[in-house]
């Protein structure tokens, strides 16, 4: 299930079997209006945007509606790229059932314009990581995004 839809049947959203693999991240309500876009610009163009704040100068990503130091409302959206630093990483190696994963997986914090990402890291060994190391984007092919952030595959060091 994609962030852009919704549940039908109440009880979908009640609980998770601790036993599966799969965690059920399903969302009742949309991403609200700045993310909507936000994942619609992913979706249908490959492209990364954030919101920027006139009076702070600050480029929120991912976009928002509203300046949450000033709390202008946010009207200049910005084409931000699809490249970014890392700012911060970590590396898992469970499974959510606690069974060792076969290779580990790195899960980054992506520094883009001035705000975060959270995504996977592929290409880079654990000891090669470093904090500041550039990164980019890398998107499913057009036809299998579904209006989410796994629509990113990963980042990759540039
Ligand atoms: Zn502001």
């Amino acid at each position: 299930m994609a962030i852009l839809e919704r549940i039908t049947r109440n009880i979908d959203n009640r609980f998770w079997d601790p036993g599966s693999e799969a965690f059920p991240v399903k969302n009742r309500y949309t991403a609200g209006m700045a993310g909507q876009r936000f994942f619609k610009e992913i979706k249908e163009n490959g492209k990364i945007f954030g919101s920027k704040c006139q009076s702070c100068k600050i480029t929120y990503v991912p976009a928002r509606i509203y300046c949450e130091r000033c709390f202008e409302r946010l009207e200049e959206w910005v084409d931000v790229g699809t490249e970014g630093t890392i700012y911060s990483f970590t590396v898992v190696y469970k499974t959510k059932s606690g069974k060792p994963k076969e290779s580990p997986s790195i899960i980054v914090a992506v520094k883009i314009a001035d705000g975060l990402l959270i995504h996977r890291l592929n290409g880079c060994s654990v000891e090669d990581i470093q904090i500041g190391m550039p990164v980019k984007a890398e998107f499913k092919p057009k036809a299998e995004r579904r209006g989410g952030i796994e629509d990113i595959k990963y980042f990759k060091p540039l």
